[in-house]
């Protein structure tokens, strides 16, 4: 690639020139006005503050090896050398004079704050040890991972299968698997893939321009497209940063999102905006016209006849009735969508879907604008994400595991799209199932997901976990309830690959521990990566490698062969052989662009950080069929989708199969806050909990000076209206009042936010309970307290200067870490997805006399009463041919097809109605 040049004609670069990276010298800021020069290599990685995998550039001071500061990887075809503030911060973690780095092991009770210094040998002597004697016994099923922030490719599949258990779960029911249903249905893919560079109209559910997901690849790509000419709308109930730049602002009421999508597609088809004969070609309508319309015609044209009346109710007036945004707006967007034809780019990360019952519904009512205006795969339209997001195969891959696991797939969620893990608390506490040894991985779910008073509880209960294991590379409130506390490395002190689709196109990254790479490059050579990390802080591909080693020491279990070397069968796998193995046989044109250099693919990967294998990627389902797949489309067998048609399922016969006939189209579910659900004389409103802040992320950001500095507040946003009637100024004291407990936070009064509805930023209100067992960057020490039958959480400490290597902790100007919600949201899965619901039924009032600001309280009881509430819901399993869920639907960590069978005798979910658990959770076959 080129460098940029800072401006057209200039001598200037805004990067150093690749050439000069291994030796490249600058004036030390800090010495300043001295001219002090210091000597650095530069060595790419990945960042690993959020999912968008940036690239990131370490400053590797050659003199006192050492990381001196990151900046963005120019080579790096999403970020393009640019990064967001957390990128930069990553100096901050690395740096951090309280992080955690040895293995630690608790003493005295769980929770208790005692700590002892171990060694990595006796930490995988006596997991190994653990986890062996559990598959020996015949309880594969009861080792879990449960990871929050993944950061690599398929690393964990290959590993758990090679283990041969169902244990694989991770946040995404609390994050995104609501809209990743609604695509799914519409095509097998689970994610869309916007071409916003390239895009005529973009419609954004979400707040890209500053935070969601892969935020600063689209962000620059959403400017790329407004200063082409595209016209930009956000549907957001907040006057967001993204909604203020945009053309058009949507201040959908939550929940009626899907009710003004359906409203712009029929206006598409009413208007004759809609390509109706890429609707014909493409979609699987002669399926709708025969289950639904028997008796009729099995015509196109019936069918459009048909889809007109099956949305008749979807007037921009009902819209308008529904959403709060005026009907005029609804249909000027509407008609700049249909005039866009082929190139309407839209994303739906996250709010609307995973806030809202039925937000599944939402992301299949935005496909449908996608697909009418035919803009599937195209430039400047949606692809589905897979086409531009690249994923490995390994030299040797495990077969599914013969296990499945109903603590995370539970009968009564035949399609929830992942693992339920936000209930595992409460499915646990039911008796179906207990959890030998049990690995958070980059996962705080006590703070992060709803509930977190049960998650405490279990965390605590030894009958019900054995052994936690966390990995992490920061304190967190989780950690706080560890067994084991096992250091992690940031972005700069690890090895993994990522992908991820955000752009046309597919590119591969590689993070890499740079204070080892860099001297390796000069001719040192390490045995572990803990050696050139801080302190003895590991990495997972070393750490899994080492384990399954003492989980099968002989080979004789059949697991360890796959964590043996590719070129030396029988020896144990190095970290760089793996990657080694996969740059030169499983990355597509990589060894001849290697190569091209003089490099081998593994060096090229190391120097530069990351490999673009196609610029562009479009219209893959018009490709060739690869016999015996495929659809015929207009007398050509091409590759088509994979969904039971392979074609696009504007109507899906599986929910009608799966008990949900009323949900076969893309549709309008009325949200748990939808206006007739609230009791107004109440004074009941909704609260959305769940917007991000671009300068942090959940827990890792709280150890980051930098961005603690700039963000540590999260008060509540209230409509001026809503504070007259309520009598609430800014700053003033304010108590949340849920279904299950209350938090006490400030107001702050805007225009920013329609009447009706307050918001509270995630991210903050972190905690600590014990010393040392948190940052002080960003935590203040709180304690737990029975009040009333309940517990209540209060600060007691805020936050405040404090000693260190670091002088930075001695200037600390800022005494407030914001208020935790989420203690106070029981939980809420939706009865189809799975996925927690996460806005709340809320009634907000000035706190009284006696709250203190920060306070969280909880009531006991009411966590399990809500959730059975939820579970009288669902329409469980089995479904068609008694399976646990349709064959054709992915799940993560997919295990034998025969898995999918619900055994005629043996596990059995609890039904719908409740009663005790039929089995619980032994081995199933
Ligand atoms: S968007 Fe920011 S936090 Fe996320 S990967 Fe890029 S630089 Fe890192």
């Amino acid at each position: 690639m080129t460098i940029e040049r800072l401006s057209p004609g200039s001598s200037l670069q805004a990067f150093p020139p690749p050439e000069k990276w291994d030796d490249w010298r600058e004036y030390d800021p800090k010495a300043w006005p001295r001219r002090v020069e210091r000597r650095y290599m530069l060595v790419p990685t990945i960042c690993f503050n959020c999912e968008a995998a940036c690239g990131l550039l370490a400053y590797v001071d050659k003199d006192r090896m050492q990381v001196r500061k990151f900046e963005g990887n120019p080579h790096h075809p999403a970020s393009r050398g640019r990064n967001c503030a957390k990128g930069p911060a990553t100096i901050n973690q690395i740096n951090d004079p309280e992080r955690i780095l040895y293995p630690l092991r608790r003493e005295g009770a769980r929770g208790a704050g005692r700590w002892r210094r171990v060694t990595w040998d006796e930490v995988l002597d006596d997991i190994g040890g653990r986890i062996r004697k559990a598959f020996l016994e015949g309880r594969r099923n009861e080792v879990m991972y449960h990871v929050g922030r993944p950061g690599h490719e398929r690393t964990m599949d290959r590993i758990l299968k090679a283990w041969g258990i169902d244990g694989h779960n991770s946040h995404t029911n609390v994050c995104s698997s609501s809209a990743r249903l609604g695509y799914a249905l519409w095509s097998g893919y689970d994610r869309p893939s916007p071409d916003h560079a390239r895009a005529r109209f973009i419609l954004l559910l979400s707040s890209h321009l500053e935070a969601g997901h892969y935020f600063n690849p689209h962000a620059q790509r959403i400017i790329d497209g407004k200063l082409a000419g595209a016209k930009l709308a956000v549907m957001d109930p907040r006057l967001s940063n993204t909604a203020s730049m945009a053309d058009f602002w949507l201040p959908t009421y939550p929940g009626s999102e899907a009710a003004v999508l359906l409203a712009m597609a029929r206006v598409l088809l009413d208007e004759g905006l809609a390509d109706l004969d890429y609707l014909e070609k493409w979609t699987n309508w002669r399926e709708y016209m025969r289950d639904r319309h028997p008796q009729a015609e099995t015509t196109f044209g019936a069918f459009v006849r048909a889809l007109k009346d099956e949305y008749a109710q979807f007037t921009p007036a009902f819209a308008e009735a529904e959403s709060g945004v005026p009907a005029a707006r609804i249909l000027a967007v509407a008609r700049l969508i249909g005039a866009a034809r082929g190139a309407f780019a839209s994303h739906v990360w996250r709010g609307a879907a995973s806030g809202n019952e039925g937000g599944w519904q939402v992301a299949r009512a935005l496909q449908l604008l996608t697909v009418l205006t035919a803009s599937v795969g195209t430039a400047g339209g949606t692809s589905p994400h897979a086409w531009n997001k690249y994923k490995p195969a390994f030299w040797e891959e495990p077969k599914g595991q013969k296990q499945w696991n109903e603590l995370l797939f539970p009968l009564e969620w035949p399609l929830s799209h992942y693992e339920m893990s936000f209930v595992l608390p409460h499915l646990l506490k039911e008796g179906r199932g207990r959890i030998d040894t049990y690995f958070t991985r980059v996962y705080n779910p006590l703070w992060t997901n709803p509930d977190g008073t049960m998650w405490m509880d279990v965390l605590r209960d030894e009958s019900l976990i054995g052994l936690h294991a966390a990995l992490t590379p920061v304190w967190s409130e989780t950690a706080t309830f560890a067994d084991y506390v096992l250091p992690m490395g940031l972005a700069g002190e690890r090895h993994d690959i990522q992908s991820q689709e955000t752009q046309s196109g597919r590119w591969v990254s590689f993070r890499q521990p740079v204070l080892r790479a860099a001297r390796e490059r000069m001719g040192e050579t390490f045995d572990r990566t803990y050696d050139a990390n801080p302190g003895q802080v590991w990495e997972e591909d070393e750490f899994w490698i080492d384990l399954s080693w003492r989980i099968d020491p002989d080979g004789a279990m059949g697991i360890r062969r796959f964590f043996e070397s590719p070129y030396e069968p029988g020896r144990k796998l190095t970290v760089h052989e793996y990657y080694r193995w996969l740059f030169e046989n499983a990355v597509p044109g990589l060894p001849a662009a290697a190569a091209a250099e003089g490099l081998t693919p593994f060096e090229y990967m190391a120097r530069k950080g990351a490999y673009l294998i196609e610029p562009d990627v479009q219209r893959v389902h018009e490709r060739p069929a690869v016999a015996p797949a495929g659809v015929e489309i207009g007398g050509e067998r091409v590759a088509g989708f994979p969904t039971p048609s392979r074609k696009l399922e504007i109507y899906s016969r599986t929910m009608v199969e799966w008990g949900w006939p009323d949900q076969a189209l893309p549709g309008y579910i009325k949200s748990h806050v939808h206006p007739s659900r609230l009791d107004r004389d109440k004074g009941e409103m909704v609260l959305l909990p769940t917007f991000r802040l671009p300068t942090l992320v959940h827990t890792r950001s709280g150890n980051a000076k930098y961005l603690n500095e700039i963000s540590h507040r999260n008060p509540l946003w209230v409509h001026a209206e809503d504070a007259a009637r309520l009598g609430l100024r800014t700053g003033a004291l304010v108590r949340v009042t849920t279904e299950i407990g209350y938090f006490v936070n400030r107001a702050w009064v805007t225009e920013s936010i329609a009447p009706g509805i307050v918001a509270c930023s995630h991210h903050l209100g972190r905690w600590r309970v014990n010393a040392g067992e948190g940052s002080r960057w960003s935590t203040p020490r709180v304690r737990f307290q029975e009040v009333d039958g309940g517990t209540l959480l209060r600060q007691v400490e805020g936050l405040g200067p404090f000693p260190s290597e670091d002088p930075d902790s001695s200037r600390i100007w800022w005494t407030d870490g914001g208020v935790h919600q989420n203690l106070t949201f029981p939980v809420h899965p939706d009865p189809i997805s799975g996925m927690h619901c996460w806005h709340q039924r809320v009634v907000v009032g000035r706190a009284p006399v006696g709250d203190r600001y920060g306070d969280v309280y909880v009531q006991a009881g009411r966590s399990m009463e809500v959730f059975r509430e939820w579970l009288a819901k669902t329409r469980p399993a089995p479904g068609p041919d008694g399976l646990r869920r349709p064959l054709w639907l992915d799940r993560p960590l997919r295990p034998a097809e025969e898995m999918f069978k619900v055994p005629e005798t043996g596990p059995r979910g609890r039904g719908a109605s409740g009663g005790p658990p039929l089995g619980g959770t032994e081995e199933s076959g």
